[in-house]
């Protein structure tokens, strides 16, 4: 759960510094591939940041809190 969580957020961050990079140089060639990057992070989030136990979404994850649907605990 925890490496998932960062893999979601390595690729987010990825995205966000090809966006940022093609901003600042003026390059829609690191622009654009930035957006996607970014919009694969949040999909990927939003596919792998699940509840262990009843496999639903947990929005506001972080490690050792509870599952607000079926209140486990998270890994
Ligand atoms: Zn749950």
């Amino acid at each position: 759960m925890k490496q998932k969580f960062w893999l979601s957020c390595g690729v987010m961050l990825l995205g966000c510094l090809l966006m940022l990079s093609g901003f600042l140089t003026d390059r829609s060639l690191l622009y654009i591939p930035g957006i996607m990057v970014f919009s694969a992070g949040i999909l990927l989030e939003f596919i792998l940041i699940r509840c262990p136990f009843c496999h639903r979404y947990v929005a506001l994850y972080a490690p050792g809190k509870f599952c607000p649907h079926c209140g486990a605990e998270l890994e």
